[in-house]
């Protein structure tokens, strides 16, 4: 199944983060590709507050990751690979097993990176600029 929203600003993005949050149950991967600025993390700073994360969500590009507490088993993990310099880190991050970890919402930008790694169970979103502050989101369930 493909979606289809068009955004004017980012309140819309994440607007559309947070009511895409609410159809999530735990383990779902979300796979977020697009260029620098295109909207990705503004998505998931919307869809963090769907999920009832009080914190102020900054971009995990510098530490690759970062986690939430969602319940005391349930986590929500930011995953920023743009810095990612091998796939070999891969496994030193843990990701795989994150990934197949039933009880967590894991959420990836620059998930091109994954190369092999690429989760089978997925959802896609991808981010096109098309204006100054327009931007296509495209969701693509498995
Ligand atoms: P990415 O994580 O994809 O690199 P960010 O979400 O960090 O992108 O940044 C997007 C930038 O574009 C922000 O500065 C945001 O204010 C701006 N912007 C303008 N219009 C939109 C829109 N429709 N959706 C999302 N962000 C937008
Ligand atoms: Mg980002």
């Amino acid at each position: 199944m493909e979606e289809i929203f068009l955004t004017k600003n980012a309140k819309e993005t994440k607007k559309l983060g947070e009511s895409f949050a609410k159809k999530l149950h735990g383990n779902e991967i979300m796979l977020l590709y697009g260029t620098l600025g295109a909207g990705k993390t503004t998505f998931v700073q919307g869809l963090a507050k769907g999920l009832g994360i009080q914190k102020r969500i900054i971009s995990p590009t510098f530490i690759i990751m970062r986690s939430y507490e969602l319940s005391d088993v349930k986590y929500f993990y930011h995953i920023d690979l743009y810095r990612l310099q091998s796939e070999k880190e891969i496994k030193g991050l843990g990701l795989v097993e994150l990934m197949q970890n039933p009880k967590n919402i894991v959420v990836i930008e620059w998930p091109e990176r994954l190369g092999a790694f690429i989760p089978k169970k997925r959802i896609e979103i991808h981010f096109e600029t098309s204006g100054e502050n327009e931007r296509k989101i495209t969701i693509k369930h498995g």
